[in-house]
């Protein structure tokens, strides 16, 4: 990610100077991801806007007054680098896209990965992704294989999830910070990208965006400026750093838990063009109960880790913010579904939420009904057992390998 560490000093300045204007037009969509160390750790950000803001989301960078304002600015040898700024339409154009078979569940939506490093702006918010090979990507992009046959075709296409998309690196840059993800999702353009670190231990590469990061705070510290929130964020990625040498991978299930947990922010998103405020999931909680700020401060992998201290709560990281409980619940009843069945038995709350949350998708989306349900239940130990010969199997063969049909 050498553009990072080019492009992203200067940007974060322009990012600071129309942080106003930034934040006006600020999608509230983008959610973290937990990332694989941090997978439990947790979403790296959580920013959420108001609702209000959804709606007028769609419009193209090249119409947005903060790109036009950007490319102004960016002259001289730096110019270049901007040429690699790209609308989201020419992303979708740059990208590569699979030959793997697909599962027909899948027919609709296009299948590709980030073959060289690339940045595209939508909705105040750059994606910074980074380019692969597509034996480097086998791993992560059987596994969204294998998961995603799991949603009906008209329910992906009622969320209008147009592109699943596999990269080295996710990075984001958003309100004056870098945001390092294991996933991202452009709600408003159809996009959902999974970076392979979600399931690959790349401590290098973790370690170099740290690098980065920590040089750009020597650089503003230099200047006479700091800002506290991306410090604390840095704080936090020396932490997940840290997490990840010492834990490795994370579990199996953890994985799928993950990747349907970011799915959710998406579907959360698109399904009502709201994620935040709930009132009437809020309403599920004990009487007085406030949510924290977000997934990005709550860190630590014991966040993630099930607990019975918080009723009504799977985990610490239940508590950060109504859109990370209502995707635990999610990401629960699709990769830990006997584990949540025992809880729910004696957890009315969660039991609630379960139904709640069941009562909802299925409205929206009819196929997901008791036998998707089943269905997810029924598979649960052969996907299990896919990705951990995905795991074990080196790249190559990893590529080779054929999503079996659940
Ligand atoms: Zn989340």
């Amino acid at each position: 990610m050498k553009f990072i560490k080019i492009l992203l000093p200067a940007l974060f300045i322009l990012l600071i100077a129309f942080a106003s204007e930034l934040s006006d037009k600020a999608a509230s969509v983008q959610r973290p991801s937990r990332g694989i160390a941090s997978v439990d750790e947790n979403d790296s950000t959580s920013s959420i806007s108001e609702p209000s803001e959804l709606s007028d989301t769609q419009e193209t960078p090249s119409t947005s007054p903060g790109t036009q304002a950007m490319s102004t600015a960016i002259s001289g040898a730096a110019r270049a680098s901007v040429t690699k700024y790209m609308t989201p339409q020419d992303f979708i154009a740059s990208l590569t896209q699979i030959t793997d078979a697909r599962p027909s569940s899948l027919s609709n939506v296009s299948v590709s990965f980030v073959s060289e490093d690339s940045i595209y702006w939508a909705n105040g918010v750059n994606y910074n992704l980074g380019g692969t090979t597509a034996v480097q990507t086998a791993k992560i992009r059987k596994l969204i294989l294998a998961e995603f046959q799991l949603y009906p075709t008209a329910c992906l296409q009622r969320l209008g999830l147009r592109n699943l998309i596999t990269s080295a690196d996710v990075n984001i840059a958003q309100d004056g910070t870098l945001q390092e993800r294991t996933a991202t999702l452009d709600a408003p353009n159809g996009i959902m990208t999974y970076a392979d670190s979600l399931i690959i231990d790349r401590p290098r590469n973790i370690y170099l965006d740290y690098l980065d990061n920590a040089e750009r705070i020597r650089g503003l510290e230099a200047e006479g400026r700091t800002d506290p929130e991306f410090t604390r964020y840095l704080a936090g990625e020396r932490r997940s750093l840290e997490t990840r040498r010492l834990n490795g991978l994370q579990s199996l299930r953890a994985v799928i838990n993950n990747i349907h947990h970011e799915f959710f922010h998406y579907w959360d998103i698109r399904d009502d063009n709201n994620l935040s405020p709930d009132p009437a999931w809020s309403a599920l909680n004990p009487a007085n109960f406030q949510y924290g700020a977000g997934g990005r401060f709550a860190r630590g992998p014991e966040v993630i880790n099930w607990t019975t201290t918080n009723p009504g709560f799977l985990n610490g990281y239940s508590l950060a913010g109504v859109d990370e409980d209502k995707a635990e619940i999610w990401g629960a009843l699709m990769a830990h579904s006997s584990e949540l069945q025992t809880r729910m038995s004696s957890d009315p709350v969660i039991a609630r939420k379960v139904e709640l949350i069941k009562q909802r998708a299925q409205s929206f989306c009819p196929e997901v009904n008791a036998s998707f349900w089943q269905r997810v239940q029924n598979t649960n130990g052969a996907r299990i057992e896919f990705l951990g010969r995905l795991m074990q199997a080196t790249d190559e063969a990893a590529a080779e390998m054929t999503v079996p049909s659940f």
